[in-house]
């Protein structure tokens, strides 16, 4: 998918910009969907590919949102980060290369995995309302 960055720059803020097309990192405990347990789907901010679900969100109390699972696989793409003397796995959109953030193996089960998300790489949707499920959602 080609992404026009000029285009990109204008339609994302700096910090939206700056994490998915640099792989940068949101401050811990300051994106918006840290603390956000509404029920929807979760959507990559550049290309807007569904990528999680608020079923697999979990509180893990590291300071972004995190997810036990992806919403499909091939959804994401994993990549090998030696960045910061660490080695880690670089969680990014399979569609579009934004990057998202990381994933690391001590999640809760079934999958152990924490998918640890920048608030400002997604976007959340709630989901489409159903007439006749829309009193049994109601939280
Ligand atoms: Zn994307």
């Amino acid at each position: 998918m080609e992404l026009n960055k000029d285009e990109l720059r204008k339609r994302l803020t700096p910090l939206q910009y700056q994490i998915t097309q640099e792989s940068g990192t949101e401050r811990p405990f300051s994106g918006k969907y840290n603390k956000f347990n509404k029920k929807g789907t979760y959507i990559c901010v550049v290309c807007h590919q569904e990528l999680f679900s608020s079923e697999t969100k979990f509180d893990s109390g590291c300071g972004w949102p995190s997810f036990n699972d992806v919403l499909e696989q091939g959804k994401i793409s994993l990549h090998k980060d030696a960045s910061l003397g660490l080695v880690r796995t670089e969680v990014r959109c399979s569609k579009c290369q934004a990057h998202l953030g990381h994933v690391f193996g001590d999640g809760p089960l079934p999958t152990k995995k924490r998918y640890c998300i920048n608030s400002a790489s997604i976007e959340f949707i709630e989901p489409e309302t159903i007439a006749s499920s829309q009193d049994q959602n109601t939280l």
